[in-house]
């Protein structure tokens, strides 16, 4: 039984949405849906969830909303008449829009969730509704039908655990279920979304909930990428991933997926695969736990630029006792949170994001660092970016940091740290900002020029 997610460029359209009846029907084993709001169209398009905020944004500054309410209605519209799906539809759901100004518009924080939740929820109905009026069998459930309870965080809620018991009573349902993604109910009884782009993560409970054999999450790209495609023209994408993998690649920029999405499904070892809505036969990526056993090195490099880096020597630093720990507290009473801490005998340096950083905290961080560490140099260093290869059999193989160090001196990019940890599931260089994408295409030349 699988569980199958749909993202929003995949439902923006009534073309697409046949494509998603194609998808499900070509499958029995596709049993529950989970929907987005309608994404863009093109480009210059607006996501349904953007014009939400906006529709949020003039009801609570009491602006005018009939022409932001016209428009989410008419995005739905357009949609159900070219399906041709009954006028009903769109009249539950242009009340459904109307009404969302009846709810408490000052001193309740659960009401931006409410309005932005409209866009997924609304999706879900239409499209339970399309798939009933083609053939399909298929019923439409409320998160708290469903039981997807979540924490009082308004736009940032977590699943509470208890709500898996409840969600795996949905198993045996004869129809198709249709959830909509992005938001769960707290035990008040408020709407209360996940971070942005949420839609991942119910589908990720939902399939952890029924323990699915699979859980599918359909996007518009064949899987993810080896590397940029910003940067390297027409990669490869990737045929298997584990969790770890897709966890590091995620960290340094590859955004295919929400980052909490892949816990509940890793916890429920549920597998994962990201396939193309536009090309569904495409086998995509799969994210498993492990790999088999001849599975290649290195699956991926990425690159992510944003990042300093403090420096500071002493002279014996390895003899005194506690450095190390000073220096962090310098940091923790600045509320910085730090990413990577490579060292050397008598110099230390520590990596984080700039956006930790503001010149005040900077010039706080070196007076503390000179006058009560007593350092001999602090800097601070601007525009670095980190390179990441990452891959769990790296772990087994030798020579994974010298090829790639050939690769980057044979393109004269200076690499001015390297760091891996002990799981050796990526290896990271820092690099300058002006450097990142010459470093990358040489790594994927070097790696990958078989493909
Ligand atoms: N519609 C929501 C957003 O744009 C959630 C999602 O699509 O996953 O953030």
């Amino acid at each position: 039984m699988k569980v199958t997610k749909f993202g929003g460029s995949s439902l923006a359209s009534a073309s697409q949405l046949k494509k998603v009846l194609d998808i499900i029907k070509d499958d029995p084993e596709r049993r529950f849906v989970v929907v987005s709001a309608p994404g863009k169209r093109n480009a210059e398009d607006t996501k349904v969830t953007d014009a939400l905020i906006r529709y949020y944004k003039e009801f609570t500054s009491d602006k005018d909303v009939t022409q932001t309410q016209q428009w989410i209605i008419e995005r739905y519209r357009a949609i159900t008449e070219e399906l041709g799906l009954k006028e009903s539809i769109i009249q539950e759901i242009a009340e459904d829009i109307y009404d969302l100004t009846n709810l408490p518009k000052k001193g309740n924080p659960f009401t931006y969730d409410a309005f932005l939740a409209a866009g997924e929820n609304n999706n879900a109905k239409l499209i339970a509704a399309y798939f009933n009026q083609n053939g399909l069998e298929s019923r439409y459930i409320h998160p708290k039908e469903a039981g997807i309870t979540v924490t009082a965080e308004p736009s940032n809620a977590r699943i509470l655990p208890s709500s898996y018991d409840k969600i795996e009573e949905l198993k045996d349902s004869s129809e198709v279920i249709v959830v909509p993604g992005f938001f769960g109910v707290t035990q008040d009884g408020d709407i209360c979304t996940f971070s942005r782009g949420g839609s991942d993560i119910t589908g990720s409970i939902i399939a952890a909930g029924v323990k699915a054999d699979l859980y599918e999450n359909f996007t518009d790209v064949n899987g993810i990428f080896a590397a940029h495609p910003g940067i390297i023209k027409n990669p490869h994408s990737i045929p298997e991933l584990t969790y770890k993998e897709m966890r590091e690649l995620a960290y340094a920029g590859f955004s295919v997926l929400h980052d909490e999405a892949l816990v509940p499904a890793y916890r429920g070892k549920i597998p994962l695969v990201i396939k193309n809505t536009n090309n569904p036969n495409h086998p995509g990526t799969r994210i498993v736990l492990e790999h088999s056993n001849d599975h290649v090195t290195v699956v991926g490099i990425a690159g992510d630029s944003g990042f300093v880096s403090i420096n500071m020597t002493k002279y014996l630093m390895n003899r005194e006792v506690g450095f190390g720990r000073k220096v962090l507290q310098v940091l923790e009473d600045l509320n910085i949170s730090w990413e990577h801490m490579p060292t050397g005998i008598d110099d230390l340096s520590i990596i984080l994001r700039s956006r930790e950083l503001t010149p005040i905290k900077e010039q706080e961080i070196l007076k503390q660092l000179t006058q009560k560490l007593e350092v001999d140099t602090a800097e601070i260093e601007h525009d670095l970016s980190i390179i990441m290869i990452v891959g769990e059999k790296m772990k087994s193989q030798v020579g994974v940091t010298a090829t790639a160090a050939k690769a980057l001196s044979e393109n004269e990019v200076n690499i001015q740290m390297i760091s891996q940890g002990s799981s050796e599931v990526s290896i990271m260089f820092v690099v300058s900002k002006n450097q990142e994408e010459k470093a990358i295409k040489a790594l994927y030349n070097a790696f990958f020029s078989n493909n």
